[in-house]
């Protein structure tokens, strides 16, 4: 209901032209529940019906995404890939083999702290029942987790989970492969800048209606409300993602069990409130999000420095950290302050004003 409640408000909030410039340029929004989120597309046109039409396409792109990658779905690619663990490889298509290899490396690259084969962990919490598996199961599963055994063929374009049991599930990174095709998308329509948010997975590229860049806040990880802003960011051609312990989580004897979960333990990862990655791509970002904070503080500023990317991250104690190419690029604010009326409600990310 609250989520219903929550589209309903979203959907009101789209608007025609938001601002204007000395040309006929206007921003435009619109909002749509896919991936099992609310994903909304700004873009700058020269009229509502540009607008419309490169918007349109673009969410069609995101639709054919998530139903290729689906966990839930059993017409699914990635649900095919799981019903054959440990029988047979399974032919998948361009983007779901994509995908798999931005996940294969993002593991490799950062010692497996993102594991695509985490679901047969993440399953047993469920953050609605607030119930979570006892450590007995946790270990008997935990074999069952291992990127290493996700075996891709680029030849035959082929997956192929080792053992029985086994499960991918593409949850940590397709919001944010989704969002860098709509962007793709919307460049071909013609679009010279736009903004694509899917849930707290965002990228970005161009300049608003008179030069200005797009901002996005990030949200305090212990804000009373969503709004509740620490930091505010200016994307220019750049892609932002932020995971935080506060998403899906539930309070037992006084410790958050929350939906990040480390690979190696099958427990929450401990020590970091929440991470915002920022760079090109929202593949990495989204990814490596998760990464870091299973990573730790010391670790996860390291891993963002190979793969060049900057990062913000909040500790337990709610220091911040980050990479010094951030420092100058970011405003971070009094931890009360509440966001000038974000013009988009999303999940890590708040806003875009
Ligand atoms: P959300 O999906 O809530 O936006 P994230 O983008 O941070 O959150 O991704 C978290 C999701 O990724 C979890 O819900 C879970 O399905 C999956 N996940 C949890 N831990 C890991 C991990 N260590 N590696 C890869 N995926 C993970
Ligand atoms: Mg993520």
């Amino acid at each position: 209901m609250q989520r219903l409640l929550f589209i309903v408000l979203t959907l009101a909030l789209m608007t025609s032209p938001l601002s204007c410039s000395l040309r006929n340029e206007g921003t435009f929004r619109r909002s749509e529940f896919l991936l099992d989120t609310i994903v909304t597309i700004t873009v700058v046109a020269d009229s509502e019906n540009e607008a419309d039409n490169a918007i349109e396409k673009a969410f069609q792109e995101i639709k054919r995404l998530g139903g290729l990658v689906d966990f839930f779905s059993p017409e699914s690619e990635i649900s095919a890939i799981n019903r054959n663990a440990g029988i047979s490889p399974v032919a998948v298509s361009p983007d779901t083999y994509a995908l798999l290899e931005k996940a294969a490396e993002v593991s490799s690259r950062t010692n497996g702290a993102f594991d695509i084969t985490v679901g047969a962990v993440v399953s047993l919490y469920d953050f609605h029942r607030k119930t979570r598996p006892s450590g007995a199961l946790i270990k008997e599963r935990l074999p069952l987790v291992n990127f290493r055994d996700v075996i891709l063929d680029r030849n035959g374009q082929t997956a192929f989970l080792r053992r029985k049991g086994m499960t991918v599930d593409a949850g940590g990174i397709a919001k944010g492969y989704a969002a860098d095709r709509a962007v793709e998308v919307l460049k071909s329509a013609g679009i010279k800048a736009a903004l694509v948010a899917v849930a707290g997975d965002i990228r970005a590229y161009g300049l608003k209606p008179g030069g200005k860049p797009w901002k996005v806040g990030i949200r305090d990880p212990r804000g009373k409300s969503p709004d509740d802003i620490i930091a505010v960011l200016e994307l220019r051609d750049a892609a932002v993602s932020t995971s935080g312990d506060y998403e899906r989580f539930f309070m037992e004897d006084g410790k958050r069990i929350h939906h990040l979960i480390d690979p190696k333990t099958g427990y929450p990862a401990r020590g970091v409130m929440s991470v915002t990655v920022v760079g090109p791509l929202a593949v990495y970002t989204d990814s490596l999000a998760t990464a870091l904070f299973i990573s730790g503080i010391e670790k996860g500023l390291d891993i963002a420095g190979t793969f060049g990317y900057d990062a913000l991250m909040i500790d337990e104690t709610g220091g911040t950290h980050m990479t010094d190419s951030l420092k100058d690029r970011i405003t971070l604010r009094p931890r009360t302050k509440t966001a000038p009326k974000p013009a988009t409600r999303n999940f890590g990310i708040k806003g875009e004003y």
